[in-house]
């Protein structure tokens, strides 16, 4: 077991200023495996006092020079992948080739994305007798979740180093790990002092600090819609931007002339990966009543493929793991009939949860409601066209979501009804330089490609 004892500000690890610490747990055999030091309002305010010195010269790096150093910060990402994905599969549970492939593979061509818009991006513009000039906004503070630990914080840090601005992050308490490599990897890459500050610590305490300090700009939240509200109306009532990436109830919905097989193949897989834990997860099949228990056997078949402890890793703690049996428990509750999984517990040890499948759910039931955020799918019937939209559309969500068509032209028809940021029609494979964020209560802005680098500038126009 590890004792850390620092915070990465102003260039260096410095010791925290409080004694109180976090314990890191491994969820799939419950045993400690570190401990890292519980931040404070006063390690928050040093951070946030390295990012604001750091701020000038960073903002007046000329943008090739700092697409060099997100290119290094890349490479040393890239470079120490085994590190990174061991760490991943240690904290947050995930299978030893999706933490390689996924909770690396992706924010690594993050990162490479933003060395790529950094350099290319217009950060003038000329509009009739003006020129506009796009401006980093100034110091971000990042809170981040655990449910793809690097993913979510390059994310963010990615785009406001190349947009100019300079960061603080306080990443989940779950996984606080994997944000220390990053911070490692941030210094071996030369990112100059302050432009990248690090305090671990727990979200009520240290996060709520950092959404609430003077010193910071801009907040950037990604988790829970109930903790996003919050940072919102604190961050409103100081003028200050905001970002929110909150949670969702995605849809897929599988029109009568789709394959019906491969629909529901890659929606039950679509669930499953992560533990289930993916904001933008299609936890919601929707199915033509004609063809609905031809899709409950197959979705039944599908999920046997996914044995627990092995394609599918335990959930991040014990606190997840209460909650989604909870929901499974509720959704027998109400009616659904239970067609796979359940809320037993699979395995002897771990915070595993058994890969579930629910049929004969209806709209307004919890589970197709609620964001469960677990190994859970839910199967819905539509009798026509208009009844899927209404379902589809019919939560306070907004995310993601799936249309599958015999005929592409019929999926996009569809998907231009949907309330919700993405739409993969027909499996379409996900985009990192597409656009990523909500609809309805599933956010506020824009994470991804430039259009998530937008989100970190500010205009000033110049007559002449
Ligand atoms: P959460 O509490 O919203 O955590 C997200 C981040 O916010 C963490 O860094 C957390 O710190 C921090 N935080 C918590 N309370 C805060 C406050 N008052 N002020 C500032 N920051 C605060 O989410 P969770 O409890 O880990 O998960 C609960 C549910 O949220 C899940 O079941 C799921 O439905 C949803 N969720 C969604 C996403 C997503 O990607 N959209 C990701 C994770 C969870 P701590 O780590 O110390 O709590
Ligand atoms: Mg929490």
């Amino acid at each position: 077991m590890k004792v850390h004892d620092g915070m990465y500000t102003g260039g260096r690890w410095t010791p925290a200023a409080g004694d109180d610490t976090i314990a890191v747990v491994n969820p799939a055999d419950e045993r400690v495996i570190a401990h890292v030091p519980a931040g404070t309002a006063e390690d928050v305010d040093a951070a946030v006092r390295a990012a604001r010195a750091a701020l000038p010269g960073w903002a007046a790096t000329p943008p090739a020079g700092r697409a060099a150093l997100i290119a290094a910060l890349r490479d040393r990402l890239a470079a120490r992948t085994d590190e990174i994905a061991a760490t991943v599969t240690a904290e947050l549970g995930a299978p030893e080739q999706f933490a390689r492939q996924v909770h690396v593979g992706l924010p690594v061509a993050v990162a490479g994305s933003y060395a790529e818009l950094a350099a290319g991006h217009p950060f003038e513009e000329r509009i009739g007798n003006s020129t506009v000039l796009h401006e980093p906004v100034g110091v971000v503070g990042a809170i981040t979740p655990w449910n793809y630990p690097l993913h979510q914080i390059v994310a963010k840090v990615a785009p406001a180093l190349a947009a100019g601005c300079t960061v603080v992050l306080k990443p989940a308490e779950d996984t606080p790990l994997t944000a220390r490599l990053f911070a490692e990897a941030v210094h071996e890459a030369g990112l100059p002092a302050g432009v990248f500050n690090l305090v671990t610590g727990l979200g009520p305490v240290a996060g709520q600090a950092l959404a609430a300090h003077e010193g910071v700009d801009l907040v950037s939240f990604t988790g829970s819609t109930a903790v996003g509200r919050r940072i919102g109306a604190t961050a409103g009532g100081a003028v200050k931007r905001v970002a929110l990436e909150l949670g969702g109830k995605s849809a897929n919905v599988i029109l009568p002339s789709a394959d019906l097989a491969k629909a529901v193949a890659v929606g039950v897989a679509n669930v499953m990966s992560n533990a289930g834990q993916t904001c933008s997860a299609w936890t919601r099949m929707l199915v033509h009543t004609d063809r609905y228990e031809e899709a409950v056997e197959l979705a039944k078949a599908a999920v046997a493929k996914y044995p627990v402890g092995e394609r599918v890793g335990p959930l991040v703690s014990a606190r997840q793991r209460d909650r989604v049996r909870g929901y499974i428990e509720q959704g027998v509750a109400e009616g659904a009939r239970l067609v796979a999984g359940g809320a037993g517990a699979p395995l002897e040890r771990g915070y595993y949860v058994a890969p579930t499948v629910f049929a004969d759910v209806t709209p307004e039931m919890t589970i197709a409601q609620e964001e469960i955020f677990g190994p859970v799918l839910s199967l819905l019937r539509y009798e026509d066209e208009e009844d899927a939209l209404r379902i589809a559309n019919g939560t306070v969500y907004g995310l993601a979501g799936a249309v599958w068509a015999g005929d592409e032209a019929e999926a996009v028809a569809f998907a231009r009804r949907l309330e919700t940021g993405q739409v993969d029609i027909n499996g379409g494979r996900f985009n990192p330089l597409a656009p990523f964020g909500g609809y309805k209560q599933s956010g506020v802005g824009r994470e991804l490609g430039p259009h998530g680098l937008a989100e970190y500038l500010q205009t000033k126009s110049l007559q002449f």
